[in-house]
Order: C-alpha cells, then structure tokens, then sequence
C-alpha cells in the first residue's frame, strides 16, 4: 500500500463510519462487536484496507463493476482534463464527450443508434419502462402498458424497478409496488424440478421455458402487454444463464405479439461475459438495452438506455402532440465525467484485448471450478460465462438443499482472510444466498484466477471438510 495511513488517521475514519454511514445491504448490529472494514486504496486487481492488508479483488469493486481494474490513470486524467473544461451541461445543450462517448458505445451495437443517459442502472431501467408506456399511450390508447420481468431476475431499487424485480425476499416489505408489473418463470435448469420441466433437457427444455413466457402473456392477454424484461445471465439471482433455444423462443414469441424486448446489461454489460455485451452471445436482437456498473468501471456514475432508430422515430415524429416526445431528464446524465470516464474505459478494453482475456480466463476458471466438483461434495453446480461465474452450494446434490446461509458466509470470510475478496449472491436473501459469485477485473492473469480458486478449495475445505 503506498501513503501512510496513521493509527490516528484510522481510528478516526472508522468511528466516523461507525456513527455516521448507513453501509449497503448491510445489518449494522454487526458493527456493535466489529470494525467495519475500509478498502484505502486500489491498484490492478489488489486493493489494501485499513490495516495494509492486501486482497486480490475476485468482485471487481463488491458489485462486478471495477472492469479495467483500479488506479488508471488514464481514466483520471481523461476525467480531470473534461471536469476542468466543462464539468455540466443538460437539457438545454449536448457536451463532447456524451456525442463521443454515444457515437463509440453504439460502435459496439450493430442494430442500435441512440443513447440516453442518466447516473445509474434503476434509472436506465425507468427510463426504458417509461418509453414503454408513452409507446402504449401513443400507438394503442394506452392499453399495451404491461411489463413482463423475470422470476430470479433484478432491475433496481427504486420503486419501478423494484416492480419489475423477480426476488420476493428482495421486495418485501417495500411494496406496494407500481401496477401493470407481471412476472414470468425462470429458466434455470439446475432447478428445473421448480418449474416442472424436470423431463426435458437441451434445446427442448430451453424452448418449453420461452413457452411459459407465452402462458403467461396468453393468460394477461398480449394486446395489454408492451415489453418483456430480461437479464442476459441472471446476476444476483444466482448466476443463471438461459438454455439452449430460449432466446430463439423469446424472440418468435416477442416477434408474435408485438412485444418489445428489453435486456438489462447492468452487469454483463461492457465486456464481463467475453463479448461486448450478454446479449451478443445469443443472437438476440433487443429493442432496448440497459447498462451501468462497468460502463465506466466505477470511476464516474454513469448508466446508459440504449435503442432502435425505429423506437426514437416513434418520439421525434409525433410532432402533432406537444407531449409527444420523451419528456423525461435525468440531470446528472448531464454530468460529463460519465461520459469522459467511459469513453477511456472503451478504449483500454480495445487497446489491451481484453474481451479475448475475459473469454480465455472465464473458461479456465470455470473449468477448474467444475474439477473441484470431484473434492467438495458440497458444490451443486458451476455456472457462467466469461469472468462472470458463480458457484451454487448445497448440502445434498439429490436434494439441491441450499447450504445455510451463514456456512456460504463462512467461505466467503476464510477467503478474505486468505486475502481473496468473493462475493455471494444476494447476501441475506434466503434462497439465493448460496451461491459464492466471481467476476474479477477484465485485466486479470492466468494466476490470479488460478490463485482466486486454489483459495475458495482451501476455504471449502476448512468450512465443509
Ligand atoms: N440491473 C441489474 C441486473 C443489477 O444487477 C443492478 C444492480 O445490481 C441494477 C439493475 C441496478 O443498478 P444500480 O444499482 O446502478 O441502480
């Protein structure tokens, strides 16, 4: 760790912490018996806290967002030269870096054009639901406003994209929640026995998952439904990717009712999976994609909801009615460290190949995580793609009884006193906290991810035998 950090300096911080910070997803009675713990500093993949521990970060940042890594000082400068030539502007004018920054992500989406943003992934995902039920007023009298989301499936903390959250554990107690929200089955194939489809494997359990979708828009009837909500690979909900012939499925059935399909790259988004975005590994061809955590790697909030020429058209050409445009301003979508942060962010992921190290590493990790199956009865199943891989813990592999949550923790703290910081699904979520989640920096080395799994055997080991 470089800088001195005084016994003064530290006992200051953390009572200041202690009395005044209301910490994330956090229950603070555990700082009644315990410091909190303060990451002072990053660099690459290690970050140091306040003692001058050192920990290989397998989270990227806690929230799979930190993508190139920390300390670039690159992005620093890219985002101090832009904050001292012009820190704002919105509503009224554009800024350079919100037209280049918009020009080179959309580069990366064949099929889209357009770019709105705004300062965090919930936002990206209202603005999308918002569209949405303008679209409905605009072309079918307001009767096409329902929005379909996933069971397992996350979207945001405000109360729109709570609406749209498929975790009951997750909402509850915050409701009541926006009407015209409808949720849909997962398609998670290790708990396929949950949706009934324990017979079916393979494409043909990937197609009956799309066609649970189609129930359920058949039941609401489809003339009341406008968007369909989906994560690419299912994040905090434990890691899921769809099957084999679901997305062709969705599409047909979207395609078929005139839905608009929606894809939340919040967290797959700019680069995790091994592509550029989740979406690109399927053929899919969305109508809005959302992105946030990685966009500009944590260096400045900044999220984006990106669309069609064909959605935009429906806006800029309805001229005859004064409200007939996207009415709609997010101010600190105007802010342009966003933008100046992301647009460096894009190109060291260019310039450094990143997307093919992603892709090389996530198959080693998964790989070798799938090995340790043979040691530790404990782990039910590997799943994911690219440096976004999790690992599901359970007490029986017939059962698939989720391990208890505070032996999934136990994991998670031996490895962080082995100094490897991993991450669990949903934490305090019952049913979806059983799952120890992976997404180190895009930057990582063959060693690093090799040191990442040698670590959670040796945790695994000490917490389950
Ligand atoms: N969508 C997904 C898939 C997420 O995982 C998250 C956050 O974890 C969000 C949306 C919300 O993003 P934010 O916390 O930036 O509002």
């Amino acid at each position: 760790m470089q800088g001195a950090f005084t016994e003064n300096d530290l006992s200051h911080v953390v009572s200041a912490d202690k009395a005044h910070v209301w910490h994330h997803l956090f229950q603070h009675k555990a700082l009644e018996t315990a410091d909190p713990r303060i990451i002072v500093e990053g660099k690459g993949t290690r970050v140091w806290d306040q003692h001058g521990k050192e920990y290989l970060d397998a989270v990227s940042g806690g929230v799979w967002t930190v993508n190139v890594g920390y300390g670039r000082e690159s992005i620093a400068k890219a985002v101090s030269d832009q904050l001292v030539k012009l820190c704002y502007f919105a509503g009224v004018a554009g800024s350079i870096p919100g037209a280049l920054f918009s020009e080179k992500l959309i580069s990366k989406m064949p099929g889209m054009t357009r770019a709105y943003l705004s300062s965090s992934g919930s936002e990206a995902n209202e603005k999308v639901f918002k569209m949405v039920r303008q679209i409905s007023h605009k072309k079918y009298d307001g009767k096409k406003y329902k929005i379909l989301y996933r069971d397992r499936d996350y979207h945001g903390s405000t109360l729109g994209a709570m609406s749209a959250t498929g975790q009951e554990q997750r909402v509850a107690q915050y409701g009541p929640f926006a009407p015209g929200f409808v949720k849909v089955p997962h398609c998670m194939e290790y708990r396929k026995d949950q949706l009934g489809l324990e017979n079916l494997s393979g494409e043909e359990f990937g197609r009956a998952c799309a066609d649970q979708i189609e129930e359920v828009i058949l039941r609401e009837g489809p003339e009341t439904v406008g968007l369909l909500c989906l994560e690419p690979i299912t994040a905090g909900g434990g890691v899921i990717e769809p099957p084999v012939g679901y997305w062709d499925r969705v599409q047909e059935i979207c395609k078929k009712y005139d839905i608009l399909l929606h894809i939340d790259e919040v967290v797959c988004g700019v680069g995790r999976t091994g592509e550029w975005f989740g979406y690109q590994h399927f053929g899919i061809k969305p109508d809005f994609v959302t992105m946030a955590k990685g966009v500009a790697s944590g260096y400045a909030a900044i999220a984006c909801t990106v669309t069609t020429e064909e959605i935009f058209n429906i806006f800029k050409d309805d001229t005859s009615d004064p409200m007939g445009y996207f009415r709609d301003i997010s101010t600190f979508g105007g802010c342009t460290a966003g933008p100046a942060a992301a647009l460096e962010n894009i190109r060291i992921i260019e310039d450094e190949n990143l997307l093919e190290n992603v892709r090389t590493l996530g198959d080693r990790m998964n790989a070798s995580f799938k090995a340790m199956m043979e040691k530790h009865a404990v782990i039910g199943d590997v799943r994911g793609k690219g440096l976004f891989q999790g690992v599901e813990l359970v007490k029986d592999r017939d059962t698939k009884e989720p391990v208890d949550e505070a032996d999934a923790q136990k994991v998670v703290a031996e490895c962080g006193a082995m100094g490897v910081i991993i991450g669990i699904t949903n934490r305090s979520i019952p049913g979806f906290n059983n799952t120890l989640c992976f997404s180190p920096a895009l930057i990582s080395t063959a060693e690093e991810i090799d040191l990442i799994c040698e670590t959670v055997d040796k945790a695994l080991s000490k917490v389950f035998g």
